[in-house]
């Protein structure tokens, strides 16, 4: 028998959780499908930094990008408030620490390069301050000799990846939204002005909306409804240091390198920041839907600057490394409103998810009830690809 709901969202990830969270909020029926377990995938694997300054993965490609920045920057601000309020919001710890976070720079150049961030930030009014590295060192006294500036944003920090998807699910739960796991959404088709989702191959669902929230898969669930979404799969790693008495309370990132730090509640340290891992191949084609393999060298590249960094973290003993999928896009902002191509089809994904997953469920909750947010989505909304889906039927 065909199940009815309201809403149907696709992915148990933190974009699904958050999104079927406000929309139980706001009294709308969501059903939930997970094709295995909830936060397995990229929102539980991840380093957990609260990334409100622009990335190093922007900036790196300032000529190509810089248009894209501009647009990004009120959705930081935005993201800040939501995480400011989020334990209260759900009624959770979730080990939410916003105690600042810092970008460093080591050489004249790089300084150059946060002082350019930093003038673009504050022309969108986020709050960021350049320090000299002896500012730095004076919050931060674990901060190594090396780095001679920083750009300071006191909003930043990190959270638990472990926690937060999952309390974003039971409390959906709570407000009467279905959350279904081991589902694997297997074909969408149109019925009339609904949809008819089925979940492997079996059980059918008739919806009014469709969210889709597969992260690096969005792209595999879009040829479901013959259209292309280019979110590229990309395969990284993370690396935890055994746990030590508390001595950094920041989020540490660099302005031209790729690494990201932080002391979790249990002492670990976290370091990641974009080192890859590498998808095995299956029938001569990189295979998505296996775990990536470590690369031992980018693990020692990571560690070693986490060690220049931080000169503490040299003396430290490396506990795990574990690889992680996350969809990126090719103007690395993120994807977010309706398919202008299929009406009630929606899609949420790609950039700094973590940080920008709560926001993304709420505004597709505003999006999906009232057609509108407060935020400015122009530069995200998926007509920016109707270029592609001229010629799908
Ligand atoms: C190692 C690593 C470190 C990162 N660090 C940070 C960070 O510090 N800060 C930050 O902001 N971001 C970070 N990210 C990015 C962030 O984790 C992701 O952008 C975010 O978690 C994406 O959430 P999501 O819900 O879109 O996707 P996911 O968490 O990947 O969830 C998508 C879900 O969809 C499910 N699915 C797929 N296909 C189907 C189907 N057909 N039917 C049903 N279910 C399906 C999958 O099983 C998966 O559970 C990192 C990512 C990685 C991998």
């Amino acid at each position: 028998m065909t199940q009815q709901t309201d809403v149907f969202v696709i992915g148990g990830g933190l974009v699904g959780c958050s999104t079927a969270y406000y929309l139980s909020k706001k009294g709308i029926q969501v059903v939930l499908a997970e094709s295995g377990q909830l936060n397995r995938q990229s929102s539980g694997q991840n380093a957990g930094s609260l990334h409100f300054q622009l990335e190093f993965r922007m900036i790196t490609f300032w000529k190509e990008l810089e248009k894209e920045m501009n647009a990004l920057i009120p959705l930081s601000i935005a993201s800040q408030k939501v995480w400011a309020n989020l334990e209260n919001e759900l009624q959770a710890d979730m080990e939410v620490i916003q105690h600042g976070g810092f970008m460093v720079a080591e050489t004249e150049e790089e300084l150059n390069l946060l002082k350019k961030k930093y003038e673009l930030e504050k022309k969108w009014k986020l709050n960021t301050y350049l320090l000299s590295g002896d500012e730095a060192r004076e919050i931060a006294p674990y901060l190594s000799k090396r780095i001679i500036g920083a750009a300071y944003c006191p909003e930043e920090g990190h959270a638990n990846p472990r926690q937060v998807t999952p309390q974003y699910a039971l409390r959906a739960t709570e407000q009467g939204a279905t959350i279904l796991t081991q589902s694997k959404v297997t074909e969408i088709t149109r019925k009339g002005e609904r949809w008819l989702v089925t979940i492997n191959n079996e059980d059918k669902y008739e919806a009014s909306h469709v969210v889709i929230a597969t992260g690096a898969w969005i792209g595999e669930t879009a040829k479901m409804i013959g259209l292309h979404v280019p979110m590229f799969p990309v395969p990284l790693t993370m690396n935890v240091t055994e746990p030590v008495p508390g001595f950094i309370d920041h989020m540490i990132q660099h302005v031209g390198k790729r690494i990201t730090l932080k002391q979790v509640r249990d002492g670990n340290i976290l370091i990641g920041g974009g080192w890859s891992s590498k998808f095995v191949t299956k029938n001569g084609q990189l295979d998505f839907n296996q775990s990536p393999i470590i690369i031992p060298e980018a693990v020692q590249e990571n560690c070693k600057i986490a060690a220049e960094l931080v000169p503490h973290i040299g003396r430290l003993r490396l506990l795990r490394s574990w690889p992680g999928v996350t969809g990126i896009t090719s103007d690395q902002l993120p994807i977010i409103g309706e398919m202008t191509e299929r009406q009630g089809i929606w899609v949420a994904g790609g950039g700094s998810g973590f940080t920008f997953g709560p926001l993304y469920g709420s505004m597709l909750a505003d999006l999906i009830t009232s057609g509108s947010t407060e935020f400015e989505i122009d530069a995200f909304i998926p007509k920016k690809l109707s270029h592609l889906n001229l010629f799908m039927a």
